[in-house]
């Protein structure tokens, strides 16, 4: 029988841009799931945590909510992504400790790693240093609740995995500028100055730092497979091991988006990390997968999609 048919599966964000592709896969899978909403379960609540275990009694906690976003939303609230994740992270473990959770699934964040190691990150280095100053108020949360994860384990048996996420992007990503991550920021900017008739963009930076860029629905299906095959504490890294600089996926999403102007760099604004992708070795080992959609194909279907629903794409904060 499959992990997951029959299972009772709490996915936290289920209704964010993540949650929402996992919820799309896990409709397949036989499972019964639950996506709490924030107005009824506030997770910063040890209570409203604990209530929501104890409404939703789930076997597998899929913990996808986060509030975070690219460079700039980390220089304008530094404190509130601190706390938020910390806590709700901290909240939700102790939560599913007191409620005999099964699987406990953190997502953590590529931004973890350490800011200025060379060579692709692995999970061996993630414990050697501070993360990127521009990443570090998020970053550091996550890190903190693997080795929560480590004490639960320890003390109370809690079985919990922690994937390491890299830089996601899709279809109903957030493309609001203060929030935005680096593809959905583009997508937006190109989309409207084809538009308006604009004659130039701004892209941030020098064009310079490596990303790696993997396409939301891919993600979510190694997430599924990782809660079903990956057993072990130590955290995992999901990515695609491809690094595209900021220069090469600004041209490329020009390219798709049909922009016939010109690109001015603006670097009076942050490059953060200098080279950001993940060592998949592991991943692949375990998961006996790696992701199908290339960033060309995802890069299209994503402002294919952002086109068709661009009131609602920049409505969502
Ligand atoms: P990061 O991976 O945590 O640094 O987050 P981002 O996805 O926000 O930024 C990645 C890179 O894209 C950084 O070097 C940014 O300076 C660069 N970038 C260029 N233009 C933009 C933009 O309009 N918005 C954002 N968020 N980043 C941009």
């Amino acid at each position: 029988m499959s992990f997951w048919k029959n299972k009772r599966v709490l996915v936290t964000g289920g209704a964010g841009f993540l949650g929402r592709h996992i919820v799309e896969r896990l409709k397949n899978t036989g499972c019964e799931f639950f996506v709490p909403r924030k107005k009824q379960f506030d997770f910063t609540r040890l209570e409203a945590a604990g209530e929501c275990l104890a409404t939703f009694k789930p076997q597998v906690v899929i913990h996808g909510a986060a509030y975070y976003g690219g460079i700039w939303i980390n220089q304008l609230y530094p404190g509130r992504i601190f706390y938020e994740n910390l806590v709700m992270g901290a909240n939700l473990m102790e939560a599913a400790r007191q409620h005999d959770v099964e699987k406990f699934v953190q997502i953590g964040t590529a931004c973890s790693y350490p800011g200025y190691l060379e060579n692709e990150l692995a999970e061996k280095d993630l414990w050697n240093g501070l993360p990127h100053e521009t990443v570090v108020n998020y970053g550091m949360t996550k890190k903190i609740l693997a080795i929560q994860a480590l004490a639960y384990k320890k003390q109370y048996g809690l079985d919990s995995i922690h994937l390491i996420l890299t830089n996601l992007y899709g279809p109903r990503d957030t493309f609001h500028p203060e929030r935005s991550h680096v593809v959905a920021a583009l997508i937006r900017k190109f989309v409207e100055a084809k538009q308006s008739g604009a004659p130039e963009v701004e892209v941030w930076g020098t064009g310079r730092p490596i990303r790696e860029f993997l396409y939301v629905d891919d993600c979510a299906a190694a997430i599924l497979l990782a809660a079903e095959k990956y057993e072990a504490l130590e955290p995992m890294n999901i990515g695609t091991g491809v690094g595209t600089s900021i220069r090469e996926l600004a041209e490329s999403i020009m390219q798709v988006t049909g922009y016939p102007g010109t690109i001015r760099w603006n670097t009076s604004k942050p490059d953060g990390q200098m080279k950001k992708i993940l060592e998949i070795s592991k991943m692949r080992r375990v998961l006996n997968w790696q992701p199908p959609t290339s960033l060309r194909a995802g890069l299209e279907k994503t402002i294919a999609w952002y086109v068709a629903n661009k009131e609602e794409a920049d409505n969502r904060l």
